[in-house]
């Protein structure tokens, strides 16, 4: 079962159609510097935004357990990098982990699926935990967006999409059960933010589909609102009604 199908097609479509993008495979050694908390970037010592100024943005993590998914973590740009953009522009982070099996379980399995729903979790909340310098990170969980605000003075020091993927990665990479990681940077201006907002509304949707229904909820789909989830998510109502049978 692979939670979140639909979106990895559409994100498979985006990187088709970028043949341009810019792919850096993960080095620790070109790591940004990082400090240990949260870190303000104040108006005055913004060079811009990302995402800012009601530009488009989205954000959204998610995770494949197929082994053909891909191999190799990397950072992937598509549209201008840090130094080249020089004003606000449109922004997303997008990304995806590919997980040994292991690690969800057999999600017809009461235990294993909550073990499954904290570890997506966990992956999902690595984003707040990641300080890179003069990169700051607001992120709004109503509305499925990251914003950053890009100091001047780490512009000048040479900060780079690829250096702040390489925190991402070594983030991700620490968890157990993480095989590979792809972390994606989009600032191109004709991509479709709404539509990517939209594929992160559905990740965050699936991720909470999974938590109610191990919570216990009634059996009546047609009365149940969430319906749209598990018709597009195969898999999702064998989980509901295989957990049923297994709560006796
Ligand atoms: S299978 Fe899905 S739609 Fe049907 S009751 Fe369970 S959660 Fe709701």
């Amino acid at each position: 079962m692979e939670l979140y199908q639909t979106v990895l097609e559409h994100l498979e479509k985006l990187l088709e159609k970028h043949p341009e993008r810019k792919e850096y495979a993960y080095d620790p050694s070109k790591k940004w510097p990082e400090t240990e908390k949260f870190e303000l970037v104040m108006g005055r010592d913004t060079a811009y935004e990302l995402g800012g100024s009601n530009l488009g943005a989205a954000n959204y993590t998610c995770v494949t357990t197929d082994p053909e998914a891909f191999t190799g973590s990397k950072t992937v740009v598509i549209g201008k990098d840090l130094k080249e953009t020089g004003m606000d522009v449109p922004y997303a982070r997008l990304v995806i982990l590919s997980v040994d099996p292991e690690m969800l379980g057999d999600l017809e399995n009461k235990k294993a699926s909550e073990r499954a729903f904290r570890t997506l979790q966990k992956l999902d909340f690595i984003k707040y935990h990641v300080f890179a310098k003069g990169y700051m990170v607001r992120t709004s969980s109503e509305n499925f967006k990251e914003q950053v605000r890009v100091s001047k003075k780490a512009l000048a020091e040479g900060i780079s999409f690829e250096k702040v993927g390489n925190c991402f990665l070594d983030r991700y990479l620490k968890v157990d059960g993480v095989k590979a990681a792809k972390v994606i940077f989009i600032t191109d201006p004709s991509e479709d933010y709404k539509a990517l907002q939209e594929d992160a509304k559905k990740v965050h949707e699936i991720t909470m589909t999974l938590s109610r229904i191990l919570e216990g909820m009634p059996t009546d789909c047609s009365m149940c609102s969430l319906k749209p989830v598990c018709d597009e998510v195969e898999g999702m109502r064998e989980l509901h009604f295989g957990k049923e049978r297994t709560k006796a």
